[in-house]
């Protein structure tokens, strides 16, 4: 029989969609599409104190720029609070939870004991055995209460999809909490009661939540509910194998987004992250990405953030954009500048494509944008030492705007005449045509590095390649 998983993410919104997280909502949501099974997101955000609105927003925002499709309505687990504290109060019928009045005085002296005493669990267990009648009495009396899971597992055991065989000493754990004295529910009731009435039955989600894991076992067992399967990320680590951070750059997706990374790309660079395919394909879409997928194949060792390895994603997937989705994006950058794309389409598009395979960032790729309507406003120093401040350089260049207006009178303004104009005019001088091409990229953009000068000097007009060429000249030397 085909398995489905319905699988869900399940952020705390308290700051931005950090690429751990985003990994996590991914690899979810390719378990959901591969299998055939359904991709929820939950918004857990009982813990009013740091939840936040913006963030609520910001996360949403994040996966949808992702591209992450949901299936079925958002789970807002601040709504559900009533039904956390029915299942605690269900758990108390049954016995396998019970009320514990003992004041935060006093469990801090029984912390202080086991320590001590060097016990394993800090909480004694006292209420555990008190009387029905001290009970009745307690409650008469108005005394708050909390209310704590029986744990009397010794060992939980389960198979973690990634991890496979895991043991934990559950003698280690307290009996823990499940309702505060105030009434709220604990993370690990309501993450169970949410994650068992939407149906999910696997659970992926990074590694530092192994130890949540076992102790939502044992609140599904004692409700003799199915328990999902589990499977727990390796997490993402800066350079340095600590937690990825914004100490080491970036580490949201906005963050990513801002600094031109397209979300095809974070999504292929996060997936791999993650899971690793059968060949040695590195380029995906999230659709191929869906296709190759196979939840065999997660990885179990941490992975590290390594960034020269996503720009380079990057780029390649730079390659995949075309004019009608880049238009709108230059336009905006465009407006932005007071500028108008107006009757120059044609010429930027050309003037953007000579950059594509040169840039890492759609970021970096609409910025050069600038080159096309701006005359460069410095000139590198090592340029200009090396290519202007030689001898007659200055001579030279106003020769060759002479032989310019000669040659292009009549002509047209095309890459290969401008390359046949430069190299006779160099030739006729005795020289190799370098010692014109590097100055004269220089004058056009200001820099020692371009794209080919003569595709270049072609789209950006006689007209600017003139005006920028005189206006290099009292750089150079005479
Ligand atoms: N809300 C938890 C977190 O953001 C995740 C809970 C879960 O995936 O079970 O870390």
């Amino acid at each position: 029989m085909k398995v489905t998983y319905q699988v869900r993410f399940a952020p705390s919104p308290s700051g931005w969609l950090h690429v751990g997280g985003a990994r996590t909502a991914l690899i979810n949501y390719l378990a959901a599409r591969k299998y055939g099974g359904k991709f929820y997101l939950r918004i857990e955000d009982t813990d009013l104190q740091r939840s936040t609105d913006e963030s609520i927003g910001q996360i949403i925002e994040a996966l949808d720029w992702l591209g992450l499709e949901r299936d079925g309505e958002i789970v807002y687990q601040s709504k559900r609070i009533e039904r956390h504290r029915q299942v605690a109060g269900e758990l108390l019928k049954t016995g396998h939870a019970y009320r514990c009045f003992c004041t935060p005085q006093e469990l801090e002296q029984k912390r202080e004991a086991a320590r001590q005493n060097k016990e394993n669990r800090s909480y004694d267990g006292s209420c555990r055995y008190l009387s029905s009648g001290q009970i009745e009495q307690n409650l008469k009396a108005g005394l708050p209460f909390s209310v704590r899971l029986k744990n009397d597992a010794g060992r939980i055991g389960f198979t973690d999809l990634i991890r496979g065989s895991v043991e934990v000493e559950a003698d280690l754990m307290d009996d823990f909490i499940i309702l505060r004295a105030d009434g709220t529910p604990v993370y690990q009731l309501s993450v169970v009661v949410d994650d068992h009435d939407m149906g999910i039955n696997l659970v992926l989600r990074g590694e530092d939540h192994l130890t949540n894991s076992t102790k939502q076992i044992l609140i599904y067992q004692a409700m003799g509910w199915a328990v999902p399967q589990f499977g727990h990320l390796s997490l993402i680590l800066g350079t340095d194998k600590k937690r990825l951070s914004k100490r080491h750059g970036a580490a949201s997706v906005q963050e990513f987004q801002a600094r031109g990374i397209l979300p095809s790309a974070l999504n292929n660079y996060l997936g791999l992250l993650g899971w690793s395919p059968y060949d040695e394909q590195e380029i995906y879409t999230l659709d191929e990405m869906v296709e190759a997928f196979d939840l065999d194949r997660l990885h179990r060792s941490s992975a590290v953030f390594d960034e020269k390895k996503l720009l380079w994603i990057n780029g390649k997937h730079i390659a995949n954009i075309t004019w009608p989705q880049l238009k709108p994006l230059l336009r905006t950058r465009l407006q932005q500048r007071g500028l108008e794309m107006n009757g120059l389409e044609s010429g930027l598009q050309t003037f953007m494509e000579l950059f594509r395979v040169r840039v890492s960032t759609l970021e970096d790729w609409l910025q050069q944008s600038d080159l096309f309507f701006d005359d460069p406003e410095i000139y590198t120093e090592s340029g200009v030492s090396k290519y202007f401040q030689n001898e007659g350089t200055a001579t030279l260049f106003g020769e060759y705007l002479k032989n310019l207006d000669l040659v292009f009178g009549p002509l047209v303004w095309q890459d290969q005449e401008i390359e046949k104009q430069i190299r006779e005019f160099a030739a006729a001088k005795g020289l190799a045509a370098g010692k014109l091409i590097h100055p004269l990229r220089l004058a056009l953009v200001g820099k020692t590095e371009s794209p080919g000068i003569f595709e270049l000097m072609s789209v950006l007009g006689k007209e600017k390649v003139v005006r920028r060429i005189k206006k290099a000249l009292p750089y150079m030397q005479h």
